[in-house]
């Protein structure tokens, strides 16, 4: 995690300010608009901040949304929320592994809590992710993993489904049910 936080997610946040230099009026920009208005950047840098400004924005999420192990319960609103959308704890755990185990290559999967207030599972490319225009399904991160090979490798090499079933102990589903507004 260390190695994760220092190198990779150094590298976003250095190659995003790179792209920006060229146009520095987009500096003032939130990293937040940067992605919901990718279409209307540049050409010549659309890719770059699509990859660096998404790397960015999915570690920073990535961070908050854990916890040290054990320090962390989840809420009995976001149990019952989940009950409701997925039939059960397990059966939610299970789609979210399905999602992040089948993704195929590198990417994230998310849950997202709807408009409507439904809690939807989906899984993006590389560094994709809801804000962008390439997405159809938008909706508000309450979680999310990041199964790039960099952040599981070191631990787990090509296991990512061990990986995966690790990360829940360190889900800190205090974050997750203030992002669901389930507290
Ligand atoms: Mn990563």
């Amino acid at each position: 995690m260390r190695i994760h936080h220092t190198v990779h997610h150094n590298g976003y946040v250095n190659n995003l300010n790179k792209a920006l230099e060229k146009y520095p009026k987009y500096k003032s920009w939130s990293l937040q608009d940067l992605l919901l208005k990718l279409n209307s950047l540049p050409k010549d840098i659309q890719t770059a901040v699509r990859n660096n400004g998404g790397g960015h924005y999915n570690h920073d999420f990535f961070w908050k949304i854990m916890a040290p192990a054990g320090t962390t319960k989840m809420s009995a609103a976001l149990e019952n929320a989940i009950v409701k959308n997925f039939g059960s704890v397990d059966k939610f755990k299970e789609a979210f592994e399905k999602a992040a185990t089948g993704r195929f290559g590198s990417g994230w999967a998310w849950v997202l809590k709807k408009a409507d207030g439904s809690l939807y599972i989906e899984s993006t490319p590389n560094q994709d992710n809801m804000l962008m225009p390439y997405n159809s399904i938008k909706g508000k991160p309450i979680l999310a993993i990041d199964v790039w090979e960099h952040a599981y490798y070191l631990k787990f090499q090509s296991k990512r489904a061990a990986y995966v079933q690790a990360f829940w102990n360190v889900v800190n589903w205090d974050k997750v049910a203030e992002l669901a507004d389930l507290k």
